[in-house]
């Protein structure tokens, strides 16, 4: 039989390992970004056009490559950084293993020019698909410059796997954080379309990370310092009162490279136990410095894993030192045997009986008049409610979603639900003498209320996700959006990748009611919010808006409006715990049936349930 094994020819395999090295344009900026400083570059420029589909340049000052080497450096495991095994276990440079290159011309257009200070002239290098189209000499600047475009040109499958420009772009803006904290005292400006991003100038690791994330983080920072024989760590972490709800502010490097760690992650949240809310995430900086004989970083081909010999000691240390520092800037709770006596329970009173407190009671409330509040308005609350309708009209509204409600391909029909007749309901609203329940709080966090046929529960918070995501979706489409202007203009501060995608949903939010009156480069300045936020909760919606589009930023349209929407009405919507006023029940359950969808959740949960009369006959039997 004939033998059947041949070996793959260089283009071939070539593309294979880019499936490896290149995931997404991101990976590009990550390998060129670490070859130019690899190259001792002082001055590092990144341009990108379209998310880096179209463009990805990496410009450097670095020492440049003579003209073989920029020939060579296309070829499959053509390195300068390692000559034997053994240098594997004493890296001082980011690359090593001669892929990046190779792997990136092979699914790529690329142009290369470079020249070393000593020479003249430099030489210029066109490749398209591992071939190479043309060599010349030119005049060129001392360092290199990589231009990579039209990434997988040649392999529509992984191009069509991209995701929207502003997912990519956010994942270009992570790399050239990375790689920017971790060297200061290189200076990097990043472009995209043209419009200038990052401009960061040479500095300590405090003013980089200030430049980065914006002026108001300076005040967040708590500087870490501890020097070991087998470890020195320094860099800072963040004051707990500024934790954030997502993970974007947490970086470890080891010898300037940056790493993911869920270990030593763990080791800064056990050095936070008990000075952050639930679900808070503290923002750290960490740098730590080994001797690279201690790690192993050969063992995740994108390299952001690594492995430490000691990592029990590391785990101890960096604990210790992180609680230290939040210690000695008075940020940890003092102990327990510190606290004030002041608040114990004076001697004298020990023994005493507790006198029954006096109540008073407002018998003129009237839970129905037209000035009731609504659910969620706190004394911040917009001069628009939401909850404007008037009780009558609520109930009526009742019926307009049972009528409306016909479609019976939903879990549950509202067909079969027959509410009080109207009679009843509306001498409700003339004869307060005879006002019986007819909603009741549950556990503060159900809604139960009598209907003809039994009972219906309610979930609170999914119910007000609803109304909420329905009337916010209503503003977008059929009415202006109903936005309070502000008489007092708000400035927020985000870091500029927050900016960026802000930028880029800048007009879906306009559709909901926010007004910009500016943009700048770590802030924005809102003259009119949606009608039914309030100021003091702007911020922190807005993070969680920016949070929730991370994962899925559709382009422009009607989807990016619905994850905004949804996300709002997630944020915004009264949660499970809190104690809603009998007025405040019956407006959500009002407004709830009036919606058109009012069964399910933005998110697809079910809303309520109910037990016929004859379901609860059938458990007394
Ligand atoms: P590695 O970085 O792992 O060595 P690469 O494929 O990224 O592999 O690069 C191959 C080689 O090309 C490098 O070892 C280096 O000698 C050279 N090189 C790449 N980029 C630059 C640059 N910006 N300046 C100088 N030399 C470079
Ligand atoms: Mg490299």
């Amino acid at each position: 039989m004939a033998d059947i094994i041949k070996l793959l020819p260089d283009h071939v395999a070539n593309q294979i390992a880019a499936g490896e090295v290149v995931q997404r344009p991101a990976s590009v900026v990550k390998e060129l970004l670490e070859n130019a400083i690899d190259a001792k570059a002082t001055e590092i420029k990144l341009i990108v056009k379209e998310a880096g589909k179209t463009l990805v340049q990496v410009i450097d000052n670095g020492f440049g490559m003579s003209e073989t080497d920029a020939r060579l450096c296309f070829e499959r495991h053509a390195t300068s950084k390692i000559r034997t095994a053994e240098d594997l276990f004493n890296l001082h440079t980011k690359g090593f293993r001669g892929e990046a290159l190779a792997s990136i011309a092979a699914i790529a257009h690329v142009e290369l020019h470079t020249k070393k200070e000593e020479v003249e002239l430099g030489c210029r290098i066109k490749i398209e698909g591992s071939k190479i189209i043309s060599q010349e000499v030119v005049t060129t600047p001392t360092g290199t410059s990589i231009a990579v475009k039209n990434l997988f040109y040649n392999i529509p499958a992984r191009r069509n796997f991209l995701k929207s420009d502003a997912v990519e772009l956010r994942h270009i803006i992570d790399e050239f954080q990375r790689v920017a904290l971790a060297h200061p005292a290189i200076s990097f400006v990043l472009y995209h379309n043209g419009n200038e991003l990052f401009n960061l100038p040479v500095s300590n690791i405090r003013q980089r990370i200030v430049n980065i994330l914006g002026g108001k983080t300076n005040e967040k920072l708590v500087p870490i310092n501890e020097d070991t024989d087998i470890v020195k760590i320094s860099g800072f972490v963040g004051k707990p009162e500024f934790a954030k709800k997502n993970r974007n502010e947490q970086f470890f490097f080891v010898n300037d490279r940056f790493i993911k760690s869920p270990y030593l992650h763990h080791a800064i949240g056990a050095a936070f136990e008990g000075l952050l809310k639930e679900k808070m995430q503290p923002s750290y900086f960490i740098y730590l410095e080994v001797n690279p004989e201690t790690i192993d970083i050969n063992i995740h081909p994108t390299k952001t894993e690594i492995k430490f010999d000691d990592e029990h000691s590391l785990y101890a240390m960096l604990r210790a030192t992180v609680k230290h520092s939040l210690g000695q800037f008075n940020i940890a709770p003092v102990l327990d045997f510190d606290r004030d006596a002041n608040l114990d329970t004076p001697y004298n009173y020990k023994d005493k009986q507790a006198s029954i407190p006096n109540i008073q009671v407002d018998r003129s409330f009237n839970p129905f008049s037209n000035e009731k509040k609504g659910i969620g308005n706190t004394a911040t609350a917009p001069r628009y409610t939401h909850y404007k309708k008037e009780s009558n009209e609520g109930w009526e509204s009742l019926y307009v979603g049972l009528e409306s409600k016909s479609n019976g391909n939903t879990a549950f029909s509202t067909e079969n639900i027959e509410f009080e007749s109207e009679e009843v309901t509306s001498s409700l609203f003339t004869n307060e003498e005879q006002k019986e329940t007819l909603t009741y709080q549950l556990h503060r966090k159900y809604i139960v209320s009598s209907i003809k046929s039994g009972i219906v529960v309610i979930d609170q918070h999914r119910a007000h996700q609803r109304v909420l995501y329905e009337q916010l979706l209503r503003n977008i489409t059929v009415s202006d959006a109903v936005s309070q202007q502000l008489l007092f203009p708000v400035t927020l501060t985000f870091s500029t990748s927050e900016i960026a995608l802000l930028t880029e949903v800048k007009e879906s939010l306009e559709n909901i009611g926010f007004m910009f009156s500016n943009i700048g480069d770590d802030s924005i300045e809102l003259s009119g919010i949606p009608s039914n936020i309030s100021e003091s909760e702007l911020q922190i919606i807005i993070e969680q808006m920016l949070n929730d589009f991370q994962g899925e930023i559709p382009d422009a349209g009607f989807s990016q409006t619905d994850v905004l929407v949804k996300s709002l009405a997630k944020s915004m919507a009264i949660r499970t715990g809190k104690k809603l006023e009998i007025a405040e029940q019956e407006a959500l359950v009002n407004n709830l049936f009036a919606c058109k969808e009012p069964t399910i959740s933005p998110f697809q949960k079910t809303i309520f349930i109910t037990l016929s009369v004859d379901d609860l006959d059938k458990k007394f039997i």
